[in-house]
């Protein structure tokens, strides 16, 4: 098991690679900063958003406008607080004009938040909204079907409890969403209560299959050349 510094430098290591991003054009054109999220690295809840918006990209943080706001406060009403969670996105970089993400950039930012969650090793994963729970459950089904309802998913190698809800800026200007988000929110420290869900068991691989060691090629023997009165080593 990593320590939460062997983790945090993992997690920095991928952000160095993120912070050069290029695999989509428009956004990395259009980007002030690479939002590639926030928190602590040995945290048992991840929650994942769908893109920075206008300020996240200025500050580099995600979440930090009104819907981050209303994140911190329904946090705050379970008695917890944002540095004990990670909070990432499904894009790192701020889709101009707000726009949706689109199918091809979901799929080029979708490595990162993979490795997030592996080096992050969460037990629960809180999706925010449409975006993030259909990519981290792999179909189309909506989030006015699933939020509120916990499942065992495994995501990578790992298996998590996976708890789909509705995105806070959904609920900024709905009272009823934000009833629902808000009583959703409540069942998140029993869910965090019950730990890890069992793993699945590692891959065993036949010794068979196993491709045969490579024999390392000889150093080759270094070349002493006589020239005139000295050797030289080549
Ligand atoms: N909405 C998101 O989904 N993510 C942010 O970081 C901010 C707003």
């Amino acid at each position: 098991m990593p320590t939460a510094v062997e983790r945090r430098e993992a997690l920095e290591a991928v952000f160095e690679q993120a912070r050069g991003c290029v695999r989509c054009p428009q956004l990395a054109q259009a980007r002030t900063t690479v939002v590639f999220g926030s928190g602590d690295a040995d945290a048992d809840l991840m929650f994942v958003g769908e893109a920075p918006g206008a300020n996240e990209d200025r500050l580099g943080v995600p979440f930090v406008g009104q819907a981050g706001k209303l994140l911190d406060r329904l946090l705050g009403e379970i008695g917890m607080e944002r540095g004990e969670v990670f909070v990432a996105n499904v894009l790192k970089c701020h889709p101009p004009g707000n726009r949706d993400p689109q199918p091809a950039e979901i799929e080029a930012c979708h490595d990162y938040l993979l490795r997030q969650i592996e080096l992050i090793e969460p037990k629960v994963i809180a999706t925010l909204g449409n975006f993030a729970t259909r990519l981290l459950r792999a179909d189309s089904t909506g989030i006015a079907r699933l939020h509120g309802r916990p499942e065992i998913r495994e995501i990578g190698a790992r298996a998590v409890r996976l708890y789909p809800l509705y995105h806070p800026a959904a609920a900024l200007y709905a009272r009823r969403t934000l009833e629902t988000l808000r009583e959703d929110f409540a069942r998140i420290p029993a869910l965090l209560a019950l730990g890890a869900p069992s793993q699945p068991e590692p891959i065993a691989i036949p010794a068979q299959e196993l491709p045969e060691p490579e024999t390392p090629e000889p150093e080759p023997a270094p070349v002493y050349v006589a020239a005139d009165d000295q050797l030289g080593l080549f």
